[in-house]
């Protein structure tokens, strides 16, 4: 029984499998030649864009395609993300921000539309972030949105992260999320780990009333996590932020997004479910 022989090799097809599923997403990632030099891409750039030392290599292979212009401000956020969830890290297939011309930057905005300032691709673990960034007119008015969104309480602050960085971390914030449950449900197991504390610490509930989400017999559904968001969104817009109030994965994206931007200087409840996210996604410290 060569065990380990076997478990690198199924290691190494699941990752090829996701990569193949990357790359339908978006042909153009792998390899990464064609882009006069503008591109960082695929290898181990991640390593030099990000200057990483002990982050293994798992981590430094993961697939990076940012447009020059924004490579330094992305690489930031997304080396700081690495450092604080080195286990999600390692399941995070890549990052795409394309310039608005190419053909990844159209198929972006025409399936996620001109508002979307980021997004993450749930069952292929890679974010992809607007090419309006980098857009001579769109990118100053995509800033001007988001940092409005934060000075009205529509996003949850990001300390002196930018505004693109903002947005790194909570796509980040959903792939951690993904480090623990489905996208479509969560199992009773991880239910009764996370949502009393999430409830008490957000919900204002008497537990008798939501005894399926406090101790679930079966899987539950994010249909009905979004339904509990819905009953309590004028208390989660004032405790996490408007858009956190919008469904169940944007409320722990947005918590996310603020406990891993602010530390300590998030605001005390974040803290406590963050910190829960964390343990859940990356396992008890030691
Ligand atoms: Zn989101």
């Amino acid at each position: 029984m060569s065990t380990h022989a076997d478990l690198r090799r199924r290691i190494r097809v699941q990752e090829i499998l996701r990569d193949a599923a990357f790359e339908r997403l978006h042909p153009r990632v792998p390899g990464g030649h064609e882009h006069g030099g503008r591109f960082v891409s695929a290898g181990s750039a991640l390593s030099e864009l990000l200057d990483i030392d002990r982050i293994d290599r798992a981590v430094a292979s993961r697939v990076v395609h940012v447009h020059a212009d924004v490579q330094p401000e992305v690489a930031e956020m997304l080396r700081h993300q690495l450092v604080l969830a080195p286990r999600s890290a390692s399941r995070l297939v890549g990052i795409v921000l394309e310039g608005p011309d190419t053909e990844g930057g159209k198929r972006y905005i025409a399936g996620r539309g001109r508002g979307a300032s980021g997004s993450y691709a749930w069952g292929v673990d890679g974010i992809f972030l607007s090419p309006y960034w980098v857009h001579p007119k769109g990118g100053p008015m995509l800033r001007d949105a988001t940092e409005t969104g934060h000075r009205s309480g529509w996003f949850a602050p990001t300390g002196s992260a930018t505004e693109l960085q903002s947005t790194v971390a909570h796509e980040f914030g959903h792939h951690v999320v993904s480090g623990f449950t489905a996208h479509d449900g969560m199992e009773p197991d991880m239910a009764r780990q996370l949502l009393p504390t999430l409830l008490e610490t957000l919900g204002g509930s008497d537990g008798s009333a939501t005894p399926d989400l406090l101790d679930p017999s079966e899987t539950v559904p994010t249909e009905r996590l979004d339904q509990w968001v819905e009953a309590n969104r004028d208390r989660l817009a004032e405790l996490v932020s408007e858009y956190g109030a919008s469904s169940f994965h944007e409320l722990l994206a947005e918590i996310w997004a603020e406990y891993s931007t602010m530390g300590d200087e998030a605001r005390p409840h974040i803290n406590i479910i963050g910190r829960l996210m964390h343990e859940l996604a990356e396992g008890k410290q030691p």
